[in-house]
């Protein structure tokens, strides 16, 4: 499962692959399994 989401601390796009995401822009990464909230949000 791909989706294209924006990093919640730089806005940089972000792919989210597994629920999963490292954001190249600043290093952030979230997983939803911990954060459900990034997947959920739409
Ligand atoms: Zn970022």
């Amino acid at each position: 499962m791909l989706e294209i989401k924006e990093c919640k601390i730089c806005n940089h796009d972000v792919i989210i692959i597994n629920c999963h995401y490292t954001c190249r822009n600043c290093g952030f990464s979230e997983n939803c399994h911990d954060l459900p909230h990034i997947i959920d949000d739409d």
